[in-house]
């Protein structure tokens, strides 16, 4: 959600912001632009993409070897030109980027306006660069010590960035629940919402943690600081990301890269943890907690969208090898109702991202309650990896494309190892069982490469159903979440509109729906409940549905009945959601393409939500 960035160096700094903001497209924004101080400050802004930024630049003075961009995901005030930041103070003196949201934005706005200011847009971000200036000016401050004095009075989230234009040598960046990378070059900084900008300049980075701010200086010297004004020193991290992660590599959108890249990702995520010839699962996060996790109640898993569609298969896998009640949560949620949450719980906080605003706050009310918090989470440094008490990362390698598959199949795969570890550990698993379960653990990517091969045949599936104006995603057991992530993804890029239900739950509500319009997903393969699936199928039948059934290789009952079968090899049940998925996500994909939608960003939605 909304991108930054920032650099101040010897270099020319528009190329720098406009690439930087290509890179940050993928997560999220409506609006675009950037401010660059060459004795003036000139700044352009635009709704809608950045290359439409890039077009008003055109034949205009872009020099500068100082300058702030931005990608913006509304919050106050709609997505056009003027509420586009960066934002200038009243004076035109100071400009803005901001990703958050100032909550008590309403109230500093009625007192700076009883003080002669004028707002000349309806956003958050621009009350708080007046607020800054008007401390400056009364308390005769330095910017520094201003940033730090509003910053103590805002309620709410943010990362920002600031450019003085009476000093042309100096950025000032701050963060408050939103992330932050600083990269570090030869005389030179670059500020980044995440590394993707930084990566083909420089790999030394340094994270600024929340209630940080930094002042970088064109000399190469820099200061880092508490809100509290107490210097910090912070190590130099040296970025592993490669500029080929974060290409499309001869793909034509990064979804479908990704979802291609899902065998791969499968094996890095299990790579070092597990063996199955030996029979042990590892995870250094849970090792070192595994008694107090072994010895916990329950578990709450918390998270959002996709991530918590993971979060009810890992209660399914835990509950069903584990043996530990689950209760699953969406994060937004969890926070706000109160919730018993009690010093022996474990909390799993799942994001793809690690910076999802929702479930941090939920974390940061699990730890208050003194419960173990358990991170999983894809990007390396990212908040929820660095405030949760142990943690382990997807290693799914960079998810671009806003619509998530490959952290969504590794989450689960994460879930499983976590499931068998504590199985394991407990004894609640045979070892003939968990040997089973780890043999075929490695066998899965395999698999995904096979079902990857009914790409032609699902685009035909496609082509039939893309006019479609609903669809139902049934499954049962741990093919029911399969469904809500199917309908999920069919939703987000297509725009069409798709419910995921309990096979079986499709009686009490959703078959008034049915009729010969309807396209049926089914979640059918060999599973437990196989008989009660094919119920539900004839169900649907005799209300002439269609039925698209995502079956098991030589499967003859099923194909009898459905109107089209997609058959996927069969692999054990409790790994059958790393399979059964991957036909979803190119159905959701083909039909997005083919209804001429932006798959890898789709309308309103962000790949990194970091507003609550
Ligand atoms: N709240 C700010 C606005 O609406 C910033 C939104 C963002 O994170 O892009 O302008």
């Amino acid at each position: 959600m909304c991108g930054i960035v920032g650099y101040i160096g010897n270099k020319e700094a528009f190329p720098i912001l406009i690439k930087g903001l290509k890179r940050l497209e993928y997560r999220g924004y409506d609006s675009a632009g950037i401010a660059l101080l060459n004795g003036d400050l000139n700044v352009f802004k635009k709704a809608g993409k950045v290359s439409e930024l890039e077009k008003i630049t055109n034949g205009k003075s872009v020099g500068a070897n100082i300058g702030i961009g931005h990608t913006r995901w509304a919050t106050h005030g709609e997505p056009n030109d003027v509420n586009a930041h960066p934002h200038l103070s009243q004076s035109n003196e100071l400009a803005i980027i901001h990703n958050g949201i100032i909550e008590n934005y309403a109230a500093i706005k009625a007192e700076l306006e009883k003080r002669g200011y004028n707002f000349q847009s309806d956003t958050d971000t621009e009350v708080l660069i007046n607020l800054i200036e008007e401390v400056r000016k009364t308390e005769k401050s330095s910017l520094e010590d201003a940033v730090r004095v509003a910053l103590n009075e805002v309620v709410g989230a943010y990362a920002i960035v600031i450019l003085d234009k009476k000093d042309p040598n100096h950025l000032i960046a701050a963060r408050k629940g939103s992330p932050l990378v600083i990269g570090i070059g030869e005389d030179e900084f670059y500020i980044a919402s995440d590394a993707s900008p930084i990566i083909e300049y420089t790999q030394n980075v340094i994270y600024l943690d929340d209630q940080e701010y930094a002042s970088v200086h064109r000399d190469g010297t820099y200061v880092i600081k508490t809100l509290g004004n107490v210097e910090k020193s912070h190590a130099i991290q040296k970025l592993e990301l490669s500029l080929e992660a974060i290409e499309k590599g001869g793909y034509e959108h990064f979804m479908l890269k990704e979802i291609h890249e899902q065998p791969k990702a499968l094996e890095d995520a299990m790579r070092g943890r597990m063996n199955a010839l030996q029979g042990w699962i590892k995870l250094g996060g849970l090792s070192e907690y595994l008694s107090r996790i072994e010895n916990a109640e329950r578990f709450v898993i918390t998270a959002c969208g996709t991530s918590w569609h993971s979060g009810l298969i890992g209660e399914y896998l835990i509950e069903d090898l584990a043996r530990v009640p689950v209760e699953v949560e969406y994060a937004s949620e969890f926070r706000y109702r109160n919730p018993i949450i009690k010093e022996s719980d474990v909390v799993f906080a799942i994001s793809q991202s690690g910076e999802t605003a929702d479930t941090l706050a939920a974390i940061e009310l699990a730890k208050e309650r003194q419960a173990l918090i358990y991170g999983i989470c894809n990007v390396i440094g990212s908040s929820i990896a660095r405030v949760s008490h142990a943690g382990s990362y997807t290693h799914a390698g960079p998810e671009i494309g806003v619509a998530s598959t490959k952290a969504f199949s590794t989450q689960i795969t994460l879930l499983t190892l976590i499931a068998l570890q504590i199985a394991q550990s407990k004894g609640t698993i045979s070892t003939s069982r968990l040997r089973t379960i780890l043999y075929e653990m490695e066998n899965i990517p395999k698999k995904i490469k096979e079902t990857l091969e009914l790409d032609s045949q699902i685009k035909e599936l496609a082509a039939i159903y893309k006019d479609a104006r609903n669809f139902l995603y049934l499954g049962r057991g741990y093919n029911f979440p399969v469904a809500l992530e199917g309908a999920l993804k069919l939703k987000e890029i297509s725009y069409i509109h798709a419910e995921g239900y309990p096979a079986a739950e499709m009686k009490h509500g959703p078959i008034a729906l049915i009729d010969e319009e309807m396209p049926v997903v089914f979640l059918a393969t060999n599973q437990s409940a196989y008989e009660k699936i094919v119920s539900n199928v004839q169900e649907v039948k005799a209300r002439k549905g269609k039925i698209i059934a995502v079956v098991n290789k030589g499967d003859t009952q099923i194909r009898a009945l459905a109107d089209h079968v997609i058959e996927v090899p069969e692999t054990e049940e409790v790994l059958s959601p790393l399979v059964t998925i991957v036909p979803l996500q190119l159905l959701a994909y083909h039909i997005a393409i083919m209804r001429g939608c932006n798959v890898d960003q789709p309308r309103n939605l962000a790949k990194s939500v970091t507003v609550e």
